[in-house]
Formats: structure tokens, C-alpha cells, sequence
């Protein structure tokens, strides 16, 4: 599915080729803490479908408890998360953010990962009262 994505205030724009089937939730802490957030909703695109339309993202490198690192790219004005991959300038692939994308209603995640470290009251909200307004 071709996606265009942007940052909030506008800078960071980017269109890319992803696979709606690989869209899923995240629940690990380092993305509740990088979200701010309950969780993160990410979907795969390859890289050489992978376009920067306007501005230049700036990087930080995760490093998770394991060693692993993660570039993790977000709009230097604004901080909307863009993608985050692989640490190398060759990535296989990008996780784009699926709240950035144009397509978001589109992009119902498939799967959960990382449960065990899930907020419990995230996985089903849709028994607290409704306010449209606020
Ligand atoms: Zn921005
Ligand atoms: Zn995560």
C-alpha cells in the first residue's frame, strides 16, 4: 500500500510502499517512554520504497537492555517520531509510525508484541465513556 507521511508541524514529509499485513501494537517500554503513550502502532516498509519528500530528521540510537541498537528518526522541530531501523545506513527496512501516515484508519494492526510489558488498562478501552469534544 503506497502511504504519505508528514511530522505535526510539517517539516518532515515522506511517501513509502508498506505491507498493511506487518502493522502491529507494540506494548514494550521503550516505546511506551519514546510514544509517551500506552503503546506504539508501527508497519513495515522496505527501504528502497522509502522516500524523504522535505526536512532531515535527526537520529538517536537506542540501546535496549540486550545491547541491541535501533536508529530511532524524529522531526527536529516538532519531535513527531518518523521511522526508526536497523543502526546502519543500509537498513533492510523502516518502521514507519503509523499515526504520521496519511493511511493511519487503514492500518489496523494484526498483533500485539510484547504483552508481558503491556499496560493492563491499554488492551481494551472501548468500555470508558465516549467524548468526542475534548
Ligand atoms: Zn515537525
Ligand atoms: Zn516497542
Amino acid at each position: 500500500m503506497k502511504v504519505q507521511g508528514s511530522c505535526h508541524c510539517g517539516q518532515v514529509t515522506y511517501e513509502a510502499e508498506v505491507d498493511p499485513e506487518s502493522a502491529h501494537i507494540c506494548n514494550c517500554t521503550d516505546c511506551q517512554m519514546l510514544t509517551g503513550s500506552a503503546f506504539r502502532v508501527t508497519v513495515h516498509a522496505p527501504r528502497p520504497a522509502f522516500r524523504l519528500l522535505s526536512g532531515q530528521p535527526k537520529v538517536y540510537v537506542k540501546i535496549a537492555d540486550s545491547g541491541a541498537r535501533r536508529r530511532h528518526s524524529f522531526c527536529p522541530n516538532c519531535g513527531t517520531p518518523v521511522h526508526s531501523s536497523a543502526d546502519t545506513d543500509d537498513p533492510a527496512s523502516y518502521s514507519l509510525r503509523v499515526g504520521c501516515l496519511a493511511q493511519c484508519a487503514q492500518l489496523a494492526p494484526r498483533k500485539r508484541n510484547w504483552l508481558r510489558s503491556s499496560l493492563p488498562w491499554a488492551q481494551n478501552v472501548s468500555s470508558l465513556p465516549a467524548n468526542d469534544t475534548q
